[in-house]
């Protein structure tokens, strides 16, 4: 029996051609024709106009704070349900995340309390430079009524969609309902090249300024010169061919995990005290990783004893996010709400979803959770 993972990667020979040819062509550095094909595929997938491939989505999530003009001082709001990088982000510009609950229905930001805080904000005088939203676990916020308030208050959107690539919003692609868009192939997403991101815009000025800082703020000299301090932060022309042979199979990626999905649902279901992260009606996930909540008392067990008994056979299960609010290092820092992830937190417990699970697999994982109540 082999260790089960809860998202490796998958790659095939497609991916093992497209990367030795990248090799066999010498292009091995930040640049390359393979980056170019990358970012116009990645950018046409997205449904946006332009996308610069980056060396990670946190790079991505840095530069995106930058060009939408987020700097030292200002205030941002940020869902508190996330991975740690969309928050770090922030602090890497001199800001300071404030921390959204998100909303039982949909796992994501919380658009009541974010419309309260807007309003509270704009009364004293202190908006935030930025919201950011995150797609989570592959489903994305509610950007209907989330645009519509930044467009309100005049205030940019970035969308974290490091989890969401394939996604869509009511027919739109996820990564494309902000002002920027961020996206990540780090090894236990979706797609992957090893480690990787993307940033996604309609403005080529945008981009253009993201390539710019993110090649150590060259300017057009035959010498070095610097006007300005950048960042190393791109791709490697490798990463981008694996990266393409990837997104080639993103659509089979996503129907393999939206089976995984529906294989769950019916396998635990009818179990008492289980319940799974509600899907809302706005859109289609792209069913990154599947993830149930469950009710000690009716479930006869705790999430800690599901993950427990997963391990003992092999199985890595995960649990969900916890809280930013709640994390140590952001201690300090202001929450608007919190409950509601914080009571996900407790409970909740993220499945195995790779694209190349087995049936045998699904078997192994739901046979352990059906038997942790006796
Ligand atoms: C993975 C992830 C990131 C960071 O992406 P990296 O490529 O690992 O830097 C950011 N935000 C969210 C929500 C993520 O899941």
């Amino acid at each position: 029996m082999s260790r089960i993972y809860l998202s490796p990667p998958e790659v095939g020979p497609e991916e093992r051609r497209m990367l030795l040819d990248a090799f066999d062509s010498n292009w091995i550095a930040p640049i390359g024709p393979d980056i170019d094909a990358f970012e116009h595929e990645v950018a046409e997938r997205a449904g946006v106009d332009h996308a610069v491939a980056l060396s990670s989505g946190t790079a991505a999530l840095h530069l995106g704070l930058l060009l939408v003009g987020v700097g030292a001082g200002d205030d941002v709001l940020v869902p508190s349900f996330t991975f740690v990088a969309t928050a770090a982000a922030v602090t890497y510009v001199g800001a300071n995340p404030v921390f959204v609950d998100c909303s039982a229905s949909n796992w994501t930001i919380d658009v009541d309390l974010v419309a309260e805080e807007l309003a509270t904000r704009a009364r004293h005088g202190r908006l935030p430079a930025a919201v950011v939203t995150v797609d989570l676990y592959g489903q994305t916020a509610d950007y209907g009524p989330l645009a519509a308030l930044c467009d309100e208050y005049e205030i940019p959107l970035v969308e974290d969609a490091a989890e969401a690539l394939g996604a869509s919003y009511r027919g739109r692609p996820a990564g494309s309902l902000g002002t920027v868009g961020v996206f990540s192939f780090n090894g236990n997403k979706i797609i992957t090249t090893s480690g990787g991101g993307m940033l996604v815009a309609d403005s080529a000025e945008l981009t253009d300024r993201a390539r710019y800082l993110a090649t150590q703020a060259r300017d057009p000299f035959p010498h070095y010169e610097h006007s300005e301090l950048g960042y190393n932060y791109r791709l490697s022309n490798l990463l981008a061919a694996l990266g393409r042979a990837q997104l080639r199979g993103l659509d089979s990626r996503i129907e393999r995990r939206l089976r995984i999905n529906r294989s769950y649902r019916s396998a635990l279901a009818n179990l008492p005290g289980i319940e799974f992260m509600p899907i809302a009606d706005y859109g289609e996930p792209n069913w990154w990783l599947t993830c149930i909540v469950v009710d000690p008392e009716h479930f006869g067990a705790g999430r800690e004893e599901i993950r427990l008994a997963l391990e003992a056979v092999d199985v890595e299960s995960r649990p969900t996010w916890k809280p930013l609010h709640l994390q140590p290092v952001f201690a300090d820092l202001p929450a608007v709400g919190g409950e509601v992830c914080a009571r996900i937190f407790q409970n909740g417990l993220c499945l195995p979803t790779g694209s190349a699970l087995s049936e045998e697999d699904l078997e192994r994982v739901c046979e352990t959770i059906r038997s942790v109540p006796n």
